[in-house]
């Protein structure tokens, strides 16, 4: 019988199809990626064509070039100029859309995938993310920012060239608010930090879990939504994706970079979008939010039930497949 399963973080219900469950090695990509060049003369985000986006906000040099730019996106979702000015009018209500995004090209190297870089250029680009968390928080309009990343047409992108993006935004959403709304009623209620509480179940159960360093933990969660939707957790509570000090964030990249080059050997890499989940700034220090990274493989599509009800449906074991990516070497 297929089973529901609920999770006390997201509070979401998903249904687990274990009767037609599908073997963790049947997710693995069929059809090879198309080889690419270390260098495409017609990729904006190639060294030799900085022109062909807006100039840098932030640059992490290598031998006279980079090693790492972040640049303005040229097709912003939000503008970096101008006043945060909120109207409600009847039942319309706007905000001027005020913020930032920006593009985080992760490596000079047009085929060098996340999965594949060295644990110091993996580093850089955590500390990159760190720099720019911050900058785009320090300004006053912006309310919430999310670090993001796209691989693949599947995820959203069809740049190639290794690139991760921010986002920073003049409200907080829906989501992250209705998050923090829940872990402070959990925290109100049993004095604990529900995240905390379930990575404590985790490490006892030892059964979902991919990885565990020194300062982070990967885990599958009991109730994933889709196959192979994994996080990463801090193991010390920290609200906030900048209260890591710097022997975490060395470590945060050593195992992000694991975990993506298992799920790039395990599944052929896949197509999949990392996000880093966090409380806004103003939350720094509270005690009921934790923040992690989500990596979301997308090895399936959204159909009409999850989009009508809100409800996934799993055709996959999270057990069966965090044994499978544990046991996949990456050394
Ligand atoms: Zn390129
Ligand atoms: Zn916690």
């Amino acid at each position: 019988m297929p089973e529901l399963r609920y999770n006390v973080i997201t509070r979401d219900w998903v249904i687990i199809a274990t009767e037609r469950a599908k073997r963790p090695d049947q997710f693995k990509r069929t059809v090879p990626r198309k080889a690419m060049p270390v260098h495409d003369p017609k990729c904006p985000f190639c060294p030799g064509n900085e022109k062909m986006t807006p100039s840098a906000t932030y640059m992490v040099p290598m031998d006279g070039a980079w090693r790492v730019r972040v640049t303005p996106n040229k097709f912003a979702a939000v503008s970096r100029e101008g006043e945060r000015k909120r109207t409600v009018q009847g039942i319309k209500r706007t905000i001027t859309g005020v913020g930032i995004h920006e593009v985080i090209v992760e490596t000079p190297e047009h085929n060098r995938t996340t999965a594949l870089l060295s644990d110091s250029d993996a580093e850089t680009l955590i500390e990159t993310y760190l720099n720019r968390f911050k900058a785009a928080s320090d300004d006053p309009r912006v309310e919430q920012v999310t670090i993001f990343k796209n691989h693949g047409e599947a995820a959203g992108t069809s740049l190639e060239h290794p690139h991760s993006q921010l986002i920073a935004t003049p409200v907080i959403t829906t989501q992250l608010r209705d998050r923090l709304f829940s872990a402070l009623d959990h925290f109100d209620e049993y004095g604990e930090c529900i995240f905390c509480r379930v990575l404590d179940q985790e490490l006892k159960e030892q059964i979902r879990i991919i990885l565990e360093t020194e300062h982070f933990v990967s885990y599958i969660p009991f109730a994933d939504l889709t196959p192979f939707s994994l996080l990463i957790m801090p193991r010390r509570h920290m609200a906030c994706f900048n209260e890591m000090n710097d022997a975490e964030a060395a470590d945060l990249a050593r195992i992000l970079r694991r975990i993506l080059l298992k799920l790039y050997r395990g599944l052929g890499d896949p197509d999949y979008n990392y996000v880093v989940r966090t409380a806004p700034t103003e939350n720094m220090g509270v005690k009921y939010y934790h923040w992690y990274v989500s990596v979301i493989p997308r090895l399936t599509r959204m159909a009409g039930f999850e989009m009508g009800s809100g409800m996934f449906i799993n055709v996959s074991l999270p057990e069966e497949n965090a044994s499978f990516l544990r046991e996949m070497s990456v050394e």
